[in-house]
């Protein structure tokens, strides 16, 4: 996630947070701030904002100014260990919280196979490349025990509103597929002509390609 705030909004949460770890007297603030002691206690929302600063635990947290009402609201995205995968050349990165969703999803279709399109940031600096999400099956995708096509019907639009809401930070970066019951996550054959073909899309760009398959047990990640 993406967030950009003006310099104004930035240090307005600065002084709400200085009222909120005693650093600042709220009628101080009140005063930087244009409001009054009141409003400035409103801007508080005290049971979020204490939550936040004494917290031990990591956290993510996106706060909102609204400029014209003047409040402040906090929203909290929650946090799941990474699992980091070597490839070789790349490192790939996902959360428990992305495992659990595309384990879920599986399940949801078995006794089909299902899977889409995989949104994540290509970093060549550091040669990692992070998978953030997935975006639902196509309408138009064909799915039987054993065998999944993604479809196109409606990808262009959500790769496009991905773009634009993180500045082109995240974008497609390849395609997953579940296997049924029974299977491990192994690449069959049908899946090595899939990477390979996804392959010679993606380095046309020179970008690399993942393909990641998930079973009962296992996740299966391949790059090229
Ligand atoms: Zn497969």
């Amino acid at each position: 996630m993406l967030v950009t705030m003006s310099d104004k909004e930035l240090s307005r949460i600065n002084v709400i947070q200085s009222v909120v770890e005693k650093r600042m007297h709220r009628r101080d603030a009140a005063h930087q701030l244009a409001l009054t002691e009141r409003q400035t206690q409103r801007l508080m929302n005290p049971r979020q904002l204490r939550q936040n600063v004494f917290s031990d635990n990591d956290r993510l947290c996106v706060w909102v100014s609204d400029d014209i009402s003047g409040t402040v609201n906090a929203y909290e995205i929650e946090l799941f260990p990474v699992i980091s995968v070597d490839t070789g050349e790349w490192t790939v990165k996902y959360d428990l919280g992305l495992m659990h969703k595309l384990q879920q999803i599986r399940q949801l279709a078995l006794p089909n196979e299902t899977g889409g399109t995989i949104l994540g940031v290509t970093d060549f600096k550091n040669r990692t490349i992070v998978l953030v999400d997935v975006l639902p099956e196509p309408a138009d995708s064909k799915s039987s025990p054993t065998s999944f096509v993604r479809g196109e019907e409606g990808q262009q639009e959500s790769l496009e509103r991905v773009q634009r809401l993180t500045g082109r930070v995240v974008d497609y970066v390849g395609d997953w597929h579940s296997h049924p019951q029974g299977y491990t996550a192994k690449a069959s054959s049908e899946d090595e002509k899939l990477i390979e073909k996804l392959h010679l899309k993606m380095s046309v760009d020179g970008l690399p390609v993942v393909m990641l398959i998930v079973a009962k047990d296992d996740i299966n990640i391949v790059v090229k």
